[in-house]
């Protein structure tokens, strides 16, 4: 197969990006999950200037199983829940640089609120209907699982979590007339019995909220992500794209002690504007 070089683009990691809400507003409760429109058209804008690949997880996945060579720079745009106002501000984005990208949607909840988020921020959300998900489709957007309701999976009964994972498959591929192969576990909730029934259930890769680069020899059904979070700025999503972390991170990863506390102290005698 022509491009088929094995060992080189296949093998190396990518980062699985994890998106949640996009909207101009953030609400104060869920800021560390937003990101305002203007970031993401700045985030977007970097990938495009940087010549990333945006892919969706069919196709990562399919070069993965195939053993096919990688594009340069590929990456995959994740967003979790299906909040409409991703449609508004998101997606808009992505059409104009004709970037792919996945949406985990709740399918129990669609055209419905996250309800879910009132135990855990006290707010609810929009979520996008099952026409807006169709036009998301209609854009080489990627409609995968999230389960039914956004229960955490790892924290009930077997045949409930069961059931969360096989309805939702069958309710997004009846709907979007589809096949709908990839899920992303509700708040990350994940154990060894809850990845044994999403496979069971039919799933071939599933996104945790671990943090990290997803490598071609990991585990398809605990892959990690890398999260972009509210109050990252446009270097931390630099850094963060080749590694995970935020470049505070990063500097205190790489850098000896030493080296940070002179850092520091020559900081602190910088005159002050
Ligand atoms: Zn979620």
């Amino acid at each position: 197969m022509p491009g088929a070089i094995r060992g080189r683009g296949g093998s190396r990691p990518v980062p699985i990006l994890m998106y949640h809400q996009v909207t101009p507003k953030p609400t104060a409760a869920f800021a560390k999950y937003t990101v305002t429109a203007k970031a993401f058209a700045a985030q977007m804008r970097w990938l495009a200037v940087a010549r990333y690949t945006p892919l969706t997880m069919e196709a990562l996945v399919a070069a993965w199983q195939e053993q096919r060579a990688l594009p340069r720079r590929p990456v995959v745009i994740t967003f979790d829940d299906g909040f409409r106002d991703c449609m508004e501000f998101a997606v808009p984005v992505l059409v104009q640089h004709g970037f792919p990208a996945v949406f985990f949607l709740v399918a129990g909840l669609m055209g419905r609120t996250s309800r879910w988020m009132l135990h855990t921020s006290g707010v609810e959300f929009p979520l996008m209907d099952w026409a807006a998900a169709r036009t998301l489709q209609s854009h080489g957007i990627e409609c995968a699982a999230h389960s039914m309701t956004h229960p955490a999976l790892a924290d009930q009964p077997a045949a409930a979590s069961r059931a969360e994972l096989v309805e939702s498959r069958q309710l997004l591929e009846d709907r979007l007339g589809r096949e709908v192969r990839h899920l992303a576990y509700p708040f990350g909730s994940v154990s060894t019995e809850v990845r044994a029934l999403a496979a069971e259930a039919g799933y071939v890769a599933a996104c945790t909220t671990e943090n990290g680069l997803a490598a071609e020899g990991d585990d398809r059904l605990r892959l990690p992500r890398v999260p972009v979070y509210g109050q990252d700025s446009l270097l931390d999503f630099v850094c963060r794209l080749r590694g995970g972390h935020t470049a505070r991170e990063v500097l205190r990863r790489t850098l000896p002690p030493r080296a940070l506390s002179l850092y520091r102290t020559i900081r602190g005698r910088a005159p002050q504007p």
